[in-house]
């Protein structure tokens, strides 16, 4: 067993000061990924500092008439609460799809954006794992079992999928991250938030070495009214996706004047998918412009035999959801 201190904030200037003052100190939130990966012997802090008690658990619009997330928020609540529902479906859908009631009652929004990736040599400690220890290689590129694994962003150094599904409804929303530590405050867009693993797939966010996540914000944006979540996965519940959408979709006279996807399960990170959403731009809004786009999207993939499948699966996926929309 390795002991560690755990030490309490009360204010947000109290929690930014502490970190930035004690070494191997990380923030513990809901903690239903950092205490898993500590128990796994992945994690190491020397300090958990509980931020629990700071005020960011509020879901609120502010004076532009975008909404505010408190980083504590639970996802269950932000899930349920009406501005969310109305204005923002696809987020709530995202949320409820994702692992169980009882870890949606615990888990904060700030800490689902950071949640690690589940592929499970990163959790076993036995098999090399650039993720886990830089430089050591890749159990699941060398000859490894890959059917969970992305097929879009990936690098010669790791594969694994980004697990969060809200994090894909925030993408194709255009959130921006909130946060502060004591060199002030930062406004991070959330397609600038999270890092193709590239040489260096240890490193997952932009996000500083003593940065809170404070909030998200998501935009005033009329699609999102008309907008859907769906995920692809081997079980109906409590299952990663294989695939999943986030679509938001607003036509005229039969054209498509406003589209946004992104797609999770397929990609090393949340996935807005640009390059589908500018052959749906102004296109008739039909089942052939969709699997056109969702084709286009998925024409860069890199493919290994055991997640092939993933391809023809988000193309499919794809091309459902939209339909669904109009
Ligand atoms: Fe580690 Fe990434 Fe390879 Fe999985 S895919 S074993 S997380 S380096």
């Amino acid at each position: 067993m390795r002991r560690f201190t755990y030490v309490t904030a009360n204010t947000v200037t109290d929690a930014v000061k502490t970190k930035a003052t004690t070494p191997n100190a990380k923030y513990l939130g809901g903690g239903t990924n950092l205490v898993d990966l500590i128990r796994a012997d992945i994690e190491h802090p020397d300090t958990l500092i509980d931020i629990t008690r700071l005020p960011l658990a509020d879901v609120e619009e502010i004076s532009t008439g975008a909404v505010r997330i408190g980083a504590l928020t639970r996802n269950s609540h932000a899930a349920a609460h009406p501005l969310i529902r109305t204005r923002y479906p696809v987020l709530t859908q995202a949320i409820l799809a994702g692992a169980s009631g009882q870890l949606r009652n615990m888990a904060t929004v700030g800490g689902n954006l950071l949640q690690r990736t589940r592929c499970h040599y990163f959790y076993d400690t036995a098999a090399p794992c650039n993720k886990r220890s830089p430089g050591e290689g890749c159990a699941a590129l060398n000859g490894g079992y890959t059917r969970n694994h992305a097929v879009l962003g990936t690098s010669r150094n790791c594969i694994a999928t980004h697990p969060s599904d809200m994090a894909v409804a925030l993408a194709a929303l255009d959130a921006v991250v909130e946060t502060e530590s004591a060199e002030g405050n930062r406004r991070i867009p959330i397609e600038d938030f999270h890092k193709p693993p590239g040489e260096t797939p240890y490193s997952e966010t932009t996000l500083g070495e003593n940065e809170l996540i404070t909030a998200i914000e998501l935009p005033v944006l009329p699609p999102a009214r008309n907008s859907r979540y769906r995920k692809v996965r081997d079980r109906s519940s409590y299952a990663f996706a294989l695939v999943s959408v986030a679509a938001a979709l607003e036509t005229e006279n039969g054209r498509i004047t406003n589209a946004r996807l992104a797609l999770g399960g397929v990609g090393t990170h949340p996935w807005r998918a640009r390059t589908a959403e500018s052959v749906l731009k102004g296109a008739p809004a039909t089942e052939s412009t969709f699997r056109e786009a969702a084709e286009a999207e998925l024409s860069t993939a890199t493919l290994l035999p055991d997640n092939a499948f993933k391809a023809p699966l988000a193309v499919r996926t794809i091309t459902a959801t939209l339909t669904s929309l109009t």
